[in-house]
């Protein structure tokens, strides 16, 4: 039962993608009065939330990003279960480990893969290190790939859940809990915080606050990402399965109903127009590599969007106080983690508004930076 520390408290939040929609309801469930603004309609068509593949892979993703990220990662999965216990509308929530494949020819790519997980796992003890499958573990844990694959790599304890399901029952909560909610408004925080009732004003809107980063030194930026989405009732993958391949990594993500999120590219650029015809298809022709079944599959979307990426690839939160006007607190840099560690960005932002700094933070290594109040503008990191 969450306390109701934020009562006689007013926020206003402008993005309702994945963060603004999670500090909403948290702020709301603890008593707060909440705004919240989004220039797009009430499903988050804008936002990257809502093609995302929703997958939870601290280890798979310790590959590629520091160990910060993976430890916020770590602590969100446990805490996924929470926040969706807690919401009326069920989701779609899956902790049955990721599959790694990958063909005959691209063994010594996996071979480093493997290597440098297990070593990720020996810093970090956090983390179950991966199992080596044969043919017949392979045939007894993903049974749809064993004609294809004689080996692969499982890594148990990761997750995913259905991010479009997540959206919508948070928006069933940000109605029941009567969060004063502004489709279709693209609202500016510099002008709330000079015209509203705010105790603080916090910025979650992803890609579109690039213009507020811009007088800081950790820029943001758009990465690219495309992904199809596919029906495809013949194939029964049973757990988020990634291919290991030089030049076309792709991840298959099945969600209920036999549907399959398949991508992603990772292009730098704030672009956001439709997939190139490039993408697709090595998108198509990697899945089919996988799994014969995905031929009579039936494209039920191709979506681009913009990964809100900070310069260091790092997420960060920001806090601004200058007199007279309220707090600003900016949450960003999500990158391609947004849903593998929210709850730790969460948890840490509550902090920052109830005490003004975050222990969570400091433990789990997420960057605060602060200008303290001062008119200098001196940024000052509160955490390593
Ligand atoms: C292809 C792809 C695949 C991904 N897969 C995964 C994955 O498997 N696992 C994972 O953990 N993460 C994944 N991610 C990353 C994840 O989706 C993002 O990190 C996350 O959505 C970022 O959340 P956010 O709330 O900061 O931004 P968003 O979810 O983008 O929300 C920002 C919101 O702000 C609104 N907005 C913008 N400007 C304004 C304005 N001026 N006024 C009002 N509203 C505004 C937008 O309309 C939008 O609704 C993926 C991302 C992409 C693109």
């Amino acid at each position: 039962m969450n306390q109701p520390i934020f009562t006689n408290s007013k926020y206003a939040i402008v993005g309702a993608g994945l963060m603004g929609r999670l500090l909403a309801v948290a702020l709301a469930q603890r008593g707060a009065q909440v705004d919240l603004f989004d220039k797009g309609d009430s499903a988050a068509s804008g936002a990257a939330a809502r093609i995302a593949a929703a997958m939870l892979a601290p280890l798979a993703e310790s590959a590629i990003t520091e160990d910060s990220v993976v430890r916020m990662g770590i602590h969100s999965l446990p805490r996924w279960k929470d926040l969706i216990s807690a919401l009326s509308k069920p989701v779609f929530f899956q902790q049955d480990g990721t599959l790694i494949l990958w063909h005959r020819q691209d063994a010594s790519e996996a071979e480093r893969f493997s290597n440098h997980l297990e070593k990720n796992c020996r810093h970090n003890p956090q983390l179950t290190a991966p199992i080596k499958l044969n043919a017949s573990d392979l045939a007894q844990i993903e049974p749809g790939v064993a004609d294809r694959f004689m080996q692969a790599l499982y890594l148990p304890n990761e997750g995913q859940l259905d991010n479009r399901q997540l959206l919508d029952a948070l928006l069933h909560e940000l109605i029941t809990l009567k969060v004063n909610c502004h489709w279709n408004t693209a609202a500016e925080p510099e002008q709330l915080r000079k015209n509203g009732p705010y105790q603080s004003v916090i910025d979650c809107r992803g890609h579109g606050a690039k213009e507020a980063w811009l007088s800081t030194s950790n820029k943001l930026r758009g990465v690219r990402g495309e992904v199809v989405r596919l029906y495809a009732p013949e194939v029964k993958l049973r757990r988020p399965t990634r291919l290991i391949h030089p030049r076309y990594p792709i991840y298959i993500a099945p969600k209920e109903n036999d549907i399959y999120v398949v991508g992603a590219t990772e292009i730098e650029s704030d672009d956001l127009s439709e997939m190139s015809l490039r993408s697709a298809m090595e998108l198509l022709s990697a899945v089919y590599t996988v799994h014969s079944g995905f031929a009579e599959a039936r494209i039920l979307e191709m979506a681009t969007q913009c990964r809100p990426t900070l310069k260091n690839n790092l997420p960060e939160i920001r806090i601004q106080k200058d007199k007279g006007l309220s707090d600003l607190i900016m949450v960003n840099g999500l990158y391609r983690h947004g849903f593998m560690i929210s709850p730790a960005i969460l948890d840490s932002s509550l902090e920052v508004l109830e005490f003004g700094q975050s222990n969570t933070a400091l433990e789990l290594g997420l960057s605060i930076t602060s200008n303290l109040g001062t008119t200098n503008n001196h940024e000052a990191s509160l955490c390593a």
